[in-house]
């Protein structure tokens, strides 16, 4: 199976030029000391405040052209299905997000503002699931996977080279880890150009799905429970091809965070840096709140990968209760 090169992250930044923005890399001064300097990326500021634009736009872009016109589906209605939706509206392709009926209508109403068919099947994502496997096959649709995919992976390795650029200096970077396309991607592109870089990727400690099957050393299964970091649940596929291999590969070191101290990381960005993260997106900076013991480098990037939580629960978490 071959594996992303950095000649596929530069195909992909023109790819998604015009539809994922250059993201500002940004100081942060409450996280940074005399002996460390700490600057955040935001992700946050992307059209759909997340950094999945990045895969979606240049997976949906390097499809043939009869396959755009059949169009592309998922089962995600998180910042992969907003993903999705927005970069086939502004490629002018058809989509059709497949979700349970159990989904809030606040995300529902998302996805159809972004201009896509949200199409509610059954009452489980496996249901939702079972719909998209459907389109594929009876349709012809294309599925774009949120991770696991050679250009989703290549569109958010764009984030490395954009670091790189912005600060030729950083020798350390920091975000959180779910099915890896994020931090694989990253890795891949900064252990090419500056394979010195220490990579460290920290996820929830009830059903972290990478840091287990890193620890089998195989993909395997994990139980799901709700938490505030909830765009970082989820497994990585039995079938894993291109995302474990490649965190198995660069990832330098990873560590679980419980649901206080993802709260905590919340509370500093909005408290200190003026910032609105939901949970999976401000994990990043929890190893400049606490000790992990992790070894920092001197110039710490830390991705703020996505801002997209319920108001409520926000306002909730800044109350300084813990919903789950
Ligand atoms: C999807 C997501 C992640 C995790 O990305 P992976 O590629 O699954 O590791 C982190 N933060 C946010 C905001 C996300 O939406």
């Amino acid at each position: 199976m071959n594996l992303p090169t950095l000649r596929d992250v530069y195909q992909a930044r023109a790819a998604i030029h015009g539809i994922a923005l250059r993201t500002p890399l940004v100081p942060a001064p409450s996280l940074s000391s005399p002996q460390r300097e700490v600057r955040l990326k935001l992700e946050t500021t992307q059209p759909i405040g997340a950094f999945k634009i990045r895969g979606a736009a240049n997976a949906i872009a390097q499809l043939a052209p009869e396959q755009r016109e059949r169009g592309v589906t998922c089962a995600s209605t998180g910042n992969h299905g907003r993903a999705v939706a927005f970069a086939a509206q502004r490629l002018g392709i058809p989509a059709i997000i497949c979700m349970s009926e159990l989904v809030p209508e606040n995300k529902l109403q998302a996805i159809r503002a972004l201009g896509a068919e949200a199409r509610i099947i059954g009452r489980s994502q496996d249901d939702a699931q079972v719909e998209v496997n459907r389109l594929v096959h009876e349709q012809g649709m294309a599925e774009i996977p949120p991770f696991d995919h050679f250009h989703v992976v290549a569109g958010q390795a764009t984030i490395g080279i954009e670091l790189l650029e912005d600060w030729p200096q950083v020798d350390t970077v920091i975000t959180g880890l779910s099915g890896g396309g994020l931090l694989g991607g990253i890795a891949l592109s900064l252990k090419t150009l500056a394979p010195d870089t220490r990579i460290i990727g920290l996820s929830m400690d009830r059903g972290a799905a990478m840091h287990e099957s890193l620890q089998a050393g195989q993909p395997v299964a994990v139980e799901e429970f709700p938490s505030l970091a909830d765009s970082l649940g989820g497994g990585i596929g039995l079938e894993n091809r291109y995302t474990f291999p490649l965190i198995r590969q660069h990832l330098d070191q990873v560590r679980l965070l419980s649901e206080a101290s993802i709260a905590a990381t919340m509370r500093h960005l909005y408290f200190h840096e003026n910032l609105v993260a939901e949970g999976g997106g401000a994990v990043g900076i929890a190893p400049l709140l606490e000790d992990l013991n992790l070894e920092l480098g001197q110039r710490v990037a830390v991705i703020i990968s996505g801002r997209n939580v319920d108001m409520h629960l926000f306002q909730r978490v800044m109350n300084g209760e813990l919903p789950y």
